[in-house]
């Protein structure tokens, strides 16, 4: 199965229990637009590269498109449509003025320079200028990609267009970012994983948590768990695991891999494998890595007792219908890893404002959002008696069809 074959499954679910029509279905899964396009820069041996980037602008009967670029080695034109799609219903669960997209560059960034990368995003943003603006489509960070680079994004855009600080978000703070962005979406995962505990009658303090991937969303979901008392009991990435039951020390591992750029190696836990920190016996695995992680077998293999997604799609159909099976519980992407574009929707408020807000007001703003759209969750769930995924796809794809009806064909 593809990815966007995974994403189109979850929208049939929830499509089947709205009793949605085949013709508005189909209306709403296909893409509006898709945008490929060949990238070429000078690198720094003097030679050529040659790089292929995406766009795929997924809906935005609600608002302008709205999603991130990632630069990856696996990233292809089906990977993006089914993340631009996975835009669209997150940006309607948690009630932005948005629609969704999603974009990226085939190219691996650990391998490149930063003055390649900054050649290559300029480049790209020279291509797809014409369709990307502050009232068309919002461009922000992802896998691969970060805060400089949307910078670069928005001065080249500028180029064009003069300034336009509005034309892409997750930029630095001090130039014309918001306040608390970086931490968004790893906040964001905090505060689910909290509302969700609680209805499970128990509390972050003293919670066992495992987190695969720490890089932004994983960190920040450490780092504001680990503030509320939880103990943060294993975290990998790429190159592998750390462990440690009695809880990591978070602000050790975080020396750690600031000097190192990995967890491996990290004193304060055992060296262990990805694939067991994904089964180990845990109160809360966080995904914050790849799509794609839980597949039958592992989904079979979890022990934890609640899965909240940190990542976008790290769930296969295959391994969802496990979970709820064994009745663990999933909060799914759609609304665990909003937090990251709710805080860009304040970044570009405050761009066409001109005008900053405090982080205090940013995290109060974005928390309110998050557990709102938790609660209506859930409580939809309940009622009818479906998974939290199912529940959110509901929502999501009830709120675009009405702005479909409202905009007319
Ligand atoms: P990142 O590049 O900052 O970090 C990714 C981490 O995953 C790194 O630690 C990397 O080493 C690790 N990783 C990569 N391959 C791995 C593998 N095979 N096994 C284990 N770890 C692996 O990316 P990020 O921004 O933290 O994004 C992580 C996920 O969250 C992605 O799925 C992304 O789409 C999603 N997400 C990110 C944001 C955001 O604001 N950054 C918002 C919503 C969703």
């Amino acid at each position: 199965m593809q990815a966007f074959e995974a994403t189109s499954h979850y929208f049939d679910q929830a499509a089947e229990l709205l009793d949605v029509p085949q013709n508005i279905r189909k209306l709403l899964v296909t893409p509006d637009r898709e945008v490929r396009v060949e990238v070429v820069i000078e690198l720094d041996s003097g030679e050529i590269g040659n790089f292929i980037g995406f766009r795929v602008q997924h809906d935005n009967s609600r608002g302008p498109f709205k999603g991130g670029l990632r630069y990856h080695p696996l990233i292809d034109q089906d990977e993006a449509r089914s993340l631009a799609s996975l835009m669209t219903w997150k940006t309607a669960l948690v009630d932005l003025p948005y629609g969704g997209a999603k974009g990226g560059i085939n190219c691996d960034p650990q391998k490149l320079s930063r003055k390649e990368l900054e050649r290559l995003t300029r480049k790209f943003t020279e291509k797809i200028h014409d369709i990307i603006g502050p009232f068309k489509d919002i461009p922000g960070p992802d896998m691969g990609t970060d805060a400089e680079m949307m910078a670069w994004i928005m001065t080249e855009y500028n180029k064009f267009e003069g300034f336009t600080p509005a034309c892409v978000t997750g930029k630095p703070a001090e130039f014309h970012g918001s306040a608390g962005r970086k931490d968004a979406t790893g906040y964001g995962v905090a505060v689910v994983a909290r509302e969700m505990l609680a209805t499970m009658k128990r509390q972050v303090r003293g919670s066992t948590v495992a987190i695969q991937g720490y890089g932004n969303v994983g960190s920040f979901a450490a780092r504001y768990l680990h503030q509320q008392g939880a103990k943060i009991v294993a975290v990998s990435d790429a190159y592998g695991a750390v462990i440690n039951t009695q809880g990591l020390e978070i602000a050790e591992l975080d020396r750690h891999v600031a000097a190192a750029r990995k967890v491996v190696g990290f004193k304060g836990g055992e060296p262990a494998t990805n694939e067991q920190l994904l089964t180990m016996p845990v109160d809360v695995l966080i995904p914050a890595a790849l799509g794609g992680v839980f597949n039958r077998e592992v989904a079979q293999a979890v022990q934890a007792r609640l899965i909240v997604e940190g990542a976008n799609g790290p769930t296969w159909p295959e391994a969802d219908e496990v979970f709820t099976a064994r009745g663990i519980p999933v909060v799914p992407d759609i609304l665990a890893n909003a937090g990251g574009v709710i805080v860009s929707y304040f970044e570009w408020v405050q761009n066409l404002q001109h005008f900053r807000w405090p982080l205090e007001q940013i995290q109060r703003e974005e928390e309110r959002k998050l557990v709102d759209a938790f609660h209506h969750m859930w409580n939809f769930a309940q009622q009818r008696r479906v998974s939290m995924r199912c529940a959110a796809f509901a929502i999501a794809i009830d709120r675009v069809a009405r702005a479909h009806a409202l905009t007319g064909l």
